[in-house]
């Protein structure tokens, strides 16, 4: 589709201050430069963050013998769980006091990436994590984090938030601190080939929300939606060559990086209410959170296609990558969409509906409650109430 000049999408004259705080560096086997980057951030003893997958997949073995080659001490924490609580950040707490260290590496899943940037957090500046819950509560200098990601998926290598949730009341805290951002975004695609096919489905959707969320959010900017536009692009393409062939290196390329470019979308745009639906599914379910943010986005495509610029976003997108014509109403784009989100959902395995989690009609209002109390919720571009959010889980419970 031609760019439009005249839409709501075109470059303004809105202010715009952008310093990107996350050097990224992108290439089949650039791992090989863990050591010279790691260095360059002044490191001598480092933290390698990660988990047993991790470690049992081989990554960690080898990145810390490039580390040890390139002169550098190495202190490993390998215990970083799913979701990671305050008690895991306080464990990797004690192994990095213990190392006197002065950089960190977090290399896996969103999880490792959090744990790292939490474990930052508490190191520098003392307290509990609960302290840092909001945006910029570090006073003190932060240790430079060098971060590797091992899916295509969070997209928290180009964040500044990390997600931890409470030990004890299990709300998940969003701490954010510019300090917090990776230095370094390492991304080598060869990594990602080690993913098991339930971790490339769920993170691959994750991305594909993170692009699609952020393009129509109400902080979205012209220079925000340079990257959700990109991420969508390499994640609608990407995702079901992956999931047919896992070995595709190419592919996973393509969704290592969206899901990076997602993530300096979402620094730049936040996210709606897919997120917002997801994370009680998550926190009484236990759905996996790519599971539940895919079982909700395509219900919250058609809620928010509703608004004709979020309907005009989403209708260049589908058109840029063939799924509608240009011909079409933006609803009408919006709703192939819509379903072709539905036919990924079947391709990757994923379920649709929410009675595979368990959840039964009499859930729906305390979890539309909840998720309209979630901070992602007042940033989508319809207002979201309790309401809404019932008839969304309500299109969400059953198939149709
Ligand atoms: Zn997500």
């Amino acid at each position: 589709m031609p760019p439009d000049l005249n839409s709501e999408f075109a470059p303004d004259l809105t202010a715009l201050d952008y310093q990107p705080r996350t050097r990224v560096v992108f290439g089949v086997n650039s791992i090989e430069r863990v050591g010279e980057l790691a260095k360059s951030l002044g490191a001598r003893r480092v933290l390698l963050v990660t988990d047993r997958g991790i470690v049992a997949a081989g990554h960690a073995g080898r990145v810390r013998a490039l580390l040890v080659a390139a002169g550098l001490q190495v202190t490993c924490f390998e215990q970083v769980q799913e979701n990671p609580t305050t008690q895991c950040v306080e464990r990797c707490v004690e192994v990095a006091r213990g190392a006197a260290i002065d950089a960190i590496i977090g290399l896996g899943g969103g999880s490792s990436m959090d744990t790292a940037k939490g474990c930052n957090f508490i190191l520098t500046n003392g307290g509990q994590m609960k302290d840092y819950w909001g945006i910029g509560r570090a006073t003190r200098p932060m240790l430079p984090l060098l971060a590797i990601p091992t899916t295509g998926g969070t997209g928290s290598e180009c964040q500044s938030f990390a997600l931890i949730t409470d030990e004890q009341t299990h709300q998940k805290m969003a701490c954010g601190d510019p300090k917090a951002a990776a230095r370094i975004a390492l991304l080598d695609p060869a990594l990602t080939l080690s993913q098991p096919a339930r971790v490339t489905a769920c993170s691959g959707i994750d991305a594909l929300a993170h692009a699609l969320e952020t393009l129509v959010t109400r902080r979205r900017t012209p220079l925000s939606l340079i990257f959700s536009r990109e991420a969508f692009r390499l994640a609608i393409a990407g995702l079901p060559r992956v999931l047919a062939s896992p070995a595709d290196l190419e592919a996973r390329g393509w969704m290592l990086l969206g899901a990076a470019w997602a993530g300096t979308a979402i620094e730049n745009s936040m996210l709606g209410a897919a997120h917002s639906a997801a994370n009680p599914l998550t926190a009484h379910f236990g759905v996996v959170h790519g599971e539940a943010v895919g079982m909700m986005l395509p219900h919250v495509v058609r809620l928010n296609a509703r608004d004709p610029v979020a309907a005009r976003a989403y209708a260049e997108v589908a058109c840029a990558a063939q799924l509608a014509q240009p011909s079409e109403a933006p609803e009408s784009a919006a709703e192939h969409l819509a379903e072709h989100l539905e036919s990924l959902l079947q391709l990757a395995g994923l379920p649709r509906t929410l009675d595979h989690c368990g959840a039964k009609p009499e859930d729906v209002p305390r979890l539309a409650d909840e998720a309209a109390r979630q901070w992602t919720a007042q940033f989508n571009p319809q207002s979201v109430t309790a309401s809404d959010f019932e008839r969304l889980y309500a299109a969400a419970l059953t198939p149709a």
